[in-house]
């Protein structure tokens, strides 16, 4: 079995390297101390065609594998863990949840435009008094007509202020649990609908994360994202997505922080040489560099294929560190 990567989604790799490192590593510290949300670099990433890479073909995407679709999210994270959030949200958490949930109408609607970075979007579970217990909810949903009408608010959703649609959740019956959720697909010029960023996080600075505030927010029955009453399927459904490409960004993150600390180590000098000299040091740097490869691996379901290519990466970092 080869766990290699291909041709092409080394090429993707290289492509999304090269841009983080142009684009992103050197504002990075400073978009999170302004609460910069970069929208030009954003934009550079729809140009880039970056946001289209796992969506199929027939929706105006690149039609790459979901391992690809990881690496895109490794490499912005290694750059910016809040673009690399812009990224989650608008592909795992919207863009292939319509994929998945939607009907024909709504996917050629939203996903082209999602893919392109032509419109943003954004995903709204968590609520003031609901967070891990989704299904405690209190947005409702009242049918009228042809209409359902939504009240509620939505707490710290990524990309919300700056998002064309989002995905909502609300109860369709308010005393019955998870049963009752329903997601609806809520654009931002509906009456009703209004947003409010969010400042002075402690981490995730540069990206955007905002209230939603549902008042009497009125949506047609078209908007009804999958099944009436089966939207925590759907909330469910987008979460696993997420976490993929929230896991593939961590492994991003960490091996910034190993460059860094490569970089560290190579500078400051300590009895006499640079510290990547000393024995202990260089354990450090292997050990993080094991553990940064065995989550590249896991996340990628790339399991390695052997102990020998272990003891390799370990060997080499020592080595490669001093020279
Ligand atoms: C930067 C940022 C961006 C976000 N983006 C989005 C978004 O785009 N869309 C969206 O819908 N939400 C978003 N969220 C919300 C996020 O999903 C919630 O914060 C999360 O679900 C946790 O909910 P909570 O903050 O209410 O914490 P709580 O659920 O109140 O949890 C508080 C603590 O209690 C622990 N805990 C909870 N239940 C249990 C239990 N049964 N047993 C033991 N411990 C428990 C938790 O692990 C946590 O440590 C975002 C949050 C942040 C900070």
């Amino acid at each position: 079995m080869n766990f290699d990567y291909t041709e092409e989604q080394q090429s993707v790799r290289k492509m999304i390297q090269d841009f983080t490192d142009k684009e992103i590593v050197p504002f990075a510290g400073q978009w999170d101390k302004e609460e910069k949300f970069p929208w030009d670099v954003v934009k550079k990433m729809s140009q880039l065609g970056i946001f289209g890479t796992a969506i199929p073909e027939e929706y105006g995407g690149g039609g790459f594998d979901n391992i690809t679709h990881a690496i895109v999210a490794e490499e912005l994270g290694r750059g910016c863990s809040s673009l690399r959030g812009c990224y989650s949200v608008q592909i795992s958490l919207v863009a292939k949840t319509i994929l998945a949930f939607g009907n024909e109408e709504q996917k050629q609607k939203y996903v082209p435009g999602l893919a392109a970075g032509k419109i943003f979007g954004c995903y709204g579970l968590t609520e003031p008094d609901s967070g891990s217990d989704a299904a405690s909810m209190k947005t409702t949903a009242v049918q009228d007509g042809d209409y359902y009408i939504l009240n509620g608010n939505k707490m710290w959703i990524t990309n919300a202020g700056k998002a064309d649609v989002a995905i909502i959740f609300a109860k369709t019956d308010k005393d019955a649990g998870a049963r009752r959720v329903t997601a609806f697909l809520v654009d931002k010029d509906t009456p009703g609908y209004s947003t409010k960023d969010i400042h002075d996080k402690l981490g995730l600075r540069a990206s955007n994360t905002a209230e939603i505030i549902l008042d009497n927010c009125r949506v047609h029955k078209s908007a009804i994202l999958g099944e009436i009453g089966k939207g925590f399927r759907v909330a469910m459904g987008a979460l696993d997505n997420g976490r993929y490409t929230v896991a593939a960004g961590c492994v991003g993150a960490a091996q910034g922080a190993l460059d860094a600390a490569k970089q560290y180590a190579k500078e400051r000098i300590q009895f006499g040489k640079p510290i990547a000299g000393h024995q202990l040091v260089q354990q450090m740097i292997a050990d993080m560099a094991v553990e940064i490869e065995a989550g590249r691996l896991l996340v990628s379901n790339h399991l390695i294929n052997s102990y020998e290519s272990f003891n390799i990466i370990f060997v080499s970092y020592y080595i490669n560190v001093w020279n």
